[in-house]
């Protein structure tokens, strides 16, 4: 699976990616989601050149379709908070940065900053770095 953010001026929020693209080359599945209706649109193509047709779905009508509770929107709403806390302080991973735990993609830096400078240990979200003191 592949990230293909587009810039728009509604992408506020910069590590949303609009657009997910399964699979791509000669077939794929795009899956773009609309802030500012709260849809997603989700299309495909195949041999290359061939388009699926895609359909506009609610957001909130997909999550319950496909039984989403209201526990794993709480679990998913912290991991995002988590996330828009470290974009607004720039601390973002890059892609490729691993966890420097459990080697996993790595989604934010370590926000821990002393008189040395800035940690930015690379870490997923369900990890920490913890510092002594804190
Ligand atoms: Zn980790
Ligand atoms: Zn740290």
């Amino acid at each position: 699976m592949k990230n293909r953010p587009e810039t728009s001026d509604e992408n506020a929020v910069s590590f949303v990616p609009q657009t997910v693209t399964i699979g791509g080359g000669s077939s794929g599945i795009s899956i773009r989601y609309t802030k500012s209706s709260r849809r997603v649109f989700i299309s495909g193509w195949y041999d290359s050149f061939v388009g699926i047709q895609g359909a506009h779905l609610d957001l909130e009508e997909l999550l319950l379709a496909l039984g989403v509770s209201a526990a794993d929107l709480s679990y998913m709403l912290k991991r995002v908070q988590k996330l828009e806390r470290y974009a607004a302080w720039n601390l973002l991973a890059k892609d490729g940065q691993q966890c420097f735990r459990c080697g996993k993609p790595a989604k934010v830096l370590c926000a821990h900053s002393s008189a040395s400078g800035l940690c930015g240990k690379p870490m997923c979200l369900s990890h920490t770095h913890e510092h002594g003191g804190i």
